[in-house]
């Protein structure tokens, strides 16, 4: 089922075959109607992550990237309606020449191609597969079954099966109950797919006497039942695997006996994940205002940035999400070291943002804003500090007379809202002397985008006059893309998205400045 963790379990496994020096991706299958996430609410989905070649894909893809330290490109990100449209198109092409069009062999080839197509054309040693859904879902059934062929052509010893399951403890003596592992690998056999290993997830360690009795039922030996219970942070999963025996295993079923897992990548991770797990940290307590603050992980890589970034510093960070449309004293914002306003959309609690980024201004704290936080500090200094009191973003008021954010000009004739936002990684050029470029050290970086609308530059003199710098552009000049007020103790606006680059063990520079500017009293 959804939230169980395959995410973590598919990025583990591929991680411990990167730390055995081998070329690893993972692909996410996602049997949704939708072409891909751009269109669904983060609330109920989860975040929107943005590749660097501008794909809007599942979360996953996140911790894809934040597991092996390596950009994912969009294609690996599979949804039910890509693989239709492209069958459909081809269709109406004429291309299968008067063949009748089926889900098998049309719609599973398909699925086939692009699954073997990514692993060529990226000259990988493997490739970690990952289906999204539940076995039984009538939308996944396609998916399931081309994997399942896929086994066939290939041969046992080039595919590998691992299903997650699920091992409740119903009392608090915690009896591990195995009944649903068993109906859902017997769900899994009746569609043709043996498992080679489950990875079952429990909240106390799988014990001995539960793994031989899910093996008893399920045809997987009980060394290849592996326990995933609950751990303090996802990066232990891959060593907790490792304890289980899983690449001695893994290898002897790909035929590759007396593989070494040694490698030196090892130290390095251990290094990364003990000081992701530090609890002596002093802590640090960061407000995260805005609309989608109901589901933690509507924000997962700002969540993930702003942890990275402590571990590195030797401080825990604390996250309060707070709603911007139902904030109403302000002077909560004063118990905290810093306040990051996050990306987001549309009028509703857009009002909320704009006096946190003034408190923010007025009283020296610490703010990042990301996005439409960047967007909105903007409007905040247009009506606090310049007095234009209708100062707005056109996103939020189409007819204000100071429309200081305003639509992309070549947004003004998009009609359709999937993937039409500006998106993916764009060069930006940063202003020398400027807070900025201190913290990114460069003339140039490149990062990931996902907007509509952008600063107006009409406004940038009377801004730049009053204190509020624009330090980075794109688009030789046109966009703007940094903010700052480099009065304040810190006080930056980004249009990109610094959250998606950041990595464990190698913070994003934003986040790491903007974590030391709240350390600092
Ligand atoms: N809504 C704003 C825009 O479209 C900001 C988008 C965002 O925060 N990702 O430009």
């Amino acid at each position: 089922m959804s939230g169980l963790g395959k995410g973590v379990t598919t990025s583990s496994i591929a991680k411990l075959l990167q730390l055995a020096d081998q070329k690893v991706s993972c692909i996410k299958i996602d049997p949704y109607l939708n072409y891909d996430a751009g269109t669904m609410n983060p609330v109920a989905h989860g975040e929107v992550f943005v590749t660097e070649d501008g794909g809007e894909c599942d979360m996953d893809i996140g911790n894809y990237e934040r597991f092996l330290n390596q950009n994912i490109p969009k294609s690996h990100n599979i949804t039910t309606a890509q693989v239709y449209s492209a069958v459909i198109e081809s269709e109406r092409k004429g291309e299968y020449l008067g063949e009748c069009v089926q889900i098998i062999p049309h719609i599973t080839d398909e699925i086939k191609n692009r699954i073997r197509k990514i692993a060529e054309d990226e000259n990988l040693d493997f490739l970690i597969v990952e289906c999204g859904g539940t076995v039984g879902d009538i939308e996944s059934l396609p998916f399931l079954e081309a994997l399942r062929q896929m086994r066939v052509e290939e041969g046992p010893q080039n595919v590998v099966f691992v299903h997650v399951t699920l091992a409740p403890s119903l009392d608090v003596v915690g009896e591990q109950k195995t009944k649903p592992t068993q109906h859902s690998a017997q769900e899994l056999r009746r569609i043709g797919i043996q498992p080679d290993f489950l990875a079952v997830r429990c909240t106390m360690p799988l014990e001995e006497k539960t793994k031989i009795k899910i093996a008893l039922f399920t045809n997987v030996t009980s060394k290849d039942v592996l326990s995933c219970h609950d751990v303090k942070s996802i990066f232990q999963v891959p060593q907790i695997l490792y304890d289980q025996g899983i690449m001695d295993s893994l290898f002897t079923k790909f035929g590759k006996v007396g593989m070494v897992n040694a490698s030196a990548n090892w130290n390095e991770w251990n290094r990364i994940v003990e000081s992701m797990n530090n609890l002596e940290y002093p802590k640090i307590k960061i407000a995260m205002v805005g609309k989608y603050v109901t589901l933690a992980d509507s924000y997962v890589s700002v969540n993930h940035a702003l942890k990275h970034a402590g571990a590195k510093l030797g401080k825990s960070i604390e996250i309060d999400w707070i709603d911007s449309e139902s904030i109403n004293d302000f002077n909560i914002l004063s118990n905290y070291d810093g306040i990051l306003v996050p990306g987001g959309f549309g009028a509703r609690g857009s009002e909320g943002i704009i006096k946190t980024a003034n408190y923010a201004r007025e009283r020296n704290i610490p703010y990042l804003g990301i996005c439409f936080g960047f967007q909105l500090a903007a409007v905040s200094f247009g009506r606090n500090v310049l007095n234009l009191k209708d100062a707005n973003s056109t996103e939020i008021e189409p007819n204000t007379k100071n429309p200081i954010v305003d639509l992309l000009p070549e947004q003004k004739d998009v009609l359709g809202m999937g993937g039409s936002l500006r998106l993916g990684a764009n060069d930006i050029m940063i202003k020398t002397n400027t807070i900025t470029h201190k913290i990114y050290n460069a003339n140039k970086i490149s990062k990931r985008h996902r907007h509509r609308y952008e600063i107006n530059k009409q406004f940038i003199p009377e801004f730049e006059k009053h204190g509020m710098i624009f330090s980075a552009e794109s688009d030789n000049g046109k966009r703007m893309e940094v903010l700052e007020i480099p009065a304040h103790k810190f006080y930056l606006g980004v249009q990109f998205h610094p959250e998606f680059n950041s990595r464990p063990g190698y913070p994003e520079q934003v986040f790491y400045a903007f974590v030391i500017a709240t350390s600092q009293k």
